[in-house]
């Protein structure tokens, strides 16, 4: 039995007093409930406030990047050690924005993958299909690529805590959610490969969340899919009530 994880990505949303005021109605809203495993990703400014505001909760915290080497010479950039410092324990690797905008490569995540798993960070691991890689039939090509380089060279032994998110690069922030006979499909497609990398016990263990404009409403449709174990929440994860009852849909 595969524990739900549900994650609020809030990407460049809130100031250090929106944030505590996020967390501190997502715990008002979310006490007592303990059966989903419930993440929340605010910007690194706010991750340490939002960590002690989040103390004797069953909320985790999340960073949305971290850079692929352990300290140095890297001027704007956030490393793993900081990070636990400031009271994460997951990290969000991989993001389609930061494929897009930033230039990350699946060596990228790669590197960064190694990094979390050595320093103790769980890596949510994002990965998915361009609008234009499905309509050529290429999805299942693109998201094998994405996971063999991705996780590349690392050891089965080590990736207990990997999480794996498929988030379509068209259904994020579009308020065109695929499916949820289409996200079954590719969750299924991850599942198959990973078992075909790393052995079937670990893939049937492993999570694997759907992302792309979920929000309170949809919902409904992918909590009883065989092989999705979860949900990444970009903009639904900004109202304590919209993200509360995505969490509690999975309970
Ligand atoms: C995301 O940013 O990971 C995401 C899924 O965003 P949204 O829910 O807004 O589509």
């Amino acid at each position: 039995m595969r524990e739900s994880v549900v994650v609020g990505n809030w990407k460049m949303h809130k100031t250090i007093a929106e944030s505590i005021r996020l967390v501190t109605e997502l715990k008002g809203l979310l006490s007592g409930k303990r059966d989903t495993v419930t993440v929340v990703a605010p910007p690194f400014t706010a991750l340490n406030s939002v960590s002690i505001a989040l103390q004797n909760s069953h909320l985790k915290l999340a960073a949305q990047n971290v850079h692929q080497a352990a300290q140095g010479a890297y001027t704007g950039e956030i490393s793993a050690s900081m990070l636990l410092d400031a009271g994460c324990s997951y990290v969000i690797l991989g993001h389609s924005e930061r494929r897009l905008y930033f230039a990350e490569t699946n060596d990228t995540v790669n590197k960064k993958l190694r990094l979390a798993l050595d320093e103790g960070l769980a890596p949510i691991m994002c990965i998915g299909e361009r609008q234009e890689e499905r309509d050529a039939g290429r999805t299942e090509e693109v998201l094998t690529i994405q996971l063999t380089e991705g996780l590349k060279g690392l050891r089965v032994q080590n990736l207990a805590p990997l999480i794996v998110a498929y988030e379509p690069v068209w259904a994020i922030g579009t308020g065109k959610n695929a499916t949820p006979e289409l996200a079954q499909e590719a969750h299924a497609t991850i599942r198959k490969h990973l078992g075909d990398m790393f052995g079937s016990v670990f893939a049937n263990g492993l999570r694997i969340l759907y992302g792309g404009s979920v929000n309170a409403e949809n919902i409904p449709g992918y909590v009883d899919l065989p092989d999705l174990d979860g949900v990444l929440v970009g903009g639904a994860s900004l109202n304590s009530e919209s993200f509360a009852k995505i969490v509690t849909s999975f309970d």
